[in-house]
């Protein structure tokens, strides 16, 4: 079904929305009952337009007072987040940097246990009171290699801890 556009429609739904508590002209309500078009425009106009209505006033605005305030607040913990950054980034490599010791610590005594355990079962029987210059031990610049990467994980976390802090 289709319908061409009555003339009448702009005035129809100017008169619904714009003066909605007045009552239409006598000339459109006449025009009303005898258009279908424009009385379904009515209809539809006037209940978008109490809807519209109710809306508003149902709706509530928030006071100035408690609008600053959560700004207040949001502003306070956006810079509380901020400042926890550089803890939280310095916390990560300070734990990064223990599991580092860890696993060098655990390398060494994986590399001893394995070289102890090469030695011939009879040797280490015979000499069952062992002194610690019989002890297979890793020669000079391994051990100092270790020990320096492990100074170097150790101090990594406080040097960084200390940069940060002083931002
Ligand atoms: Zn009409």
């Amino acid at each position: 079904m289709s319908r061409g556009t009555c003339p009448h429609e702009d005035a129809v739904l100017a008169a619904t929305l714009e003066a909605a508590d007045v009552p239409l002209s006598r000339e459109l309500t006449e025009h009303l009952a005898t258009c279908e078009g424009c009385r379904d425009l009515h209809v539809i106009a006037s209940t978008l337009h109490d809807d519209h209505a109710a809306t508003m006033a149902e709706a509530r605005l928030p006071s100035a007072g408690q609008v600053w305030w959560r700004a207040e607040l949001r502003a306070r913990q956006e810079a509380a987040a901020a400042a926890a950054r550089p803890i939280t980034v310095v916390t990560g490599v300070a734990l990064a940097c223990v599991v580092g010791l860890f696993a060098s610590v655990a390398g060494v005594l994986v590399w001893w246990l394995r070289d102890s355990l090469a030695t011939p079962a009879a040797q280490l029987v015979t000499n069952s009171v062992t002194t610690a210059a019989e002890w297979p031990v890793p020669d000079g610049a391994r051990v100092l290699l270790w020990l320096i990467a492990g100074v170097l994980l150790l101090a990594t976390p406080f040097v960084l801890y200390v940069a940060f802090r002083e931002e």
